[in-house]
């Protein structure tokens, strides 16, 4: 087995015998709420590896840069490896979670146009809210970096909003994580899973992603097959 780089909440991160390729093996921890509630999800791990890889094929086919490589087990992918942002952005199509209780909008409203919003990476200030003003402030990333950024996370919305649609599924919200590779370019990373999405059953209207978990919902574990199942479909 090769070093471990990092351990976080929900992935492993080792090292490879590519100085620019990690593997990344997802586990079946659960955690919500800052990480006060925590628990495991039975096959968490391979359902969040399989529908990241199926995600990032597709953003790749339509012209987005990620770090994915290949999956070389169901629970694991290799990708390359790149300096992460201290930065999250998060596009919400739809009101839900922290912005209903932010700024008081209805649950499941929808948006008059796919809001942006970008998100400290500091567990110790417990991830805040921040505005470009801050991001240039504290250095994060360039102005022209976070154009490009608005830009790619817009760019993602419109291929998985219209990839999920077609597979009865309404893209409520979801978090990106973007990083530079050893060329400097900016490529997106991390995972994109019912982890860090929000999906709606689009006739239903059932929640099918870690809002189940986080509000006791039941059939978690389901919610994630469901995911699974519908995003490997043709
Ligand atoms: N999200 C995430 N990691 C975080 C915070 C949020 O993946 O640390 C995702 C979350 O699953 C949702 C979207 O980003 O799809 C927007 O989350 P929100 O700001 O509503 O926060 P939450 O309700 O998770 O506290």
């Amino acid at each position: 087995m090769q070093e471990k780089l990092y351990e976080g909440k929900a992935k492993k991160i080792f090292a490879t015998d590519d100085p620019d390729v990690v593997l990344q093996q997802f586990k079946d921890d659960a955690t919500a709420f800052d990480g006060t509630k925590k628990s495991s999800i039975t096959s968490k791990g391979t359902s969040n590896a399989r529908i990241s890889a199926r995600l990032f094929r597709l953003l790749e086919e339509n012209g987005v840069a990620t770090h994915f490589l290949e999956q070389p087990s169901e629970d694991s992918l290799l990708t390359r490896k790149l300096d992460m942002f201290a930065v999250e952005v998060v596009v919400r199509n739809y009101a839900a979670g922290s912005i209903v209780k932010r700024l008081g909008f209805e649950e499941g409203q929808k948006f008059k146009q796919p809001m942006v919003e970008y998100f400290l990476k500091d567990d110790s200030l417990h991830d805040p809210l921040i505005t470009c003003a801050h991001i240039e402030e504290l250095g994060l990333v360039s102005k022209d970096e976070l154009e490009q950024l608005k830009s790619l996370a817009l760019k993602v919305n419109e291929v998985l909003g219209a990839f999920f649609a077609e597979r009865g599924i309404t893209l409520v919200d979801f978090k990106l994580e973007f990083g530079r590779d050893r060329e400097g370019n900016i490529v997106l990373g991390d995972e994109i899973s019912p982890d860090t999405c929000r999906f709606w059953d689009a006739e239903t209207g059932k929640k099918l992603d870690k809002d189940r978990f986080r509000f006791d919902l039941g059939e978690v574990e389901e919610a994630y097959q469901e995911i699974l199942g519908r995003v490997e479909s043709d």
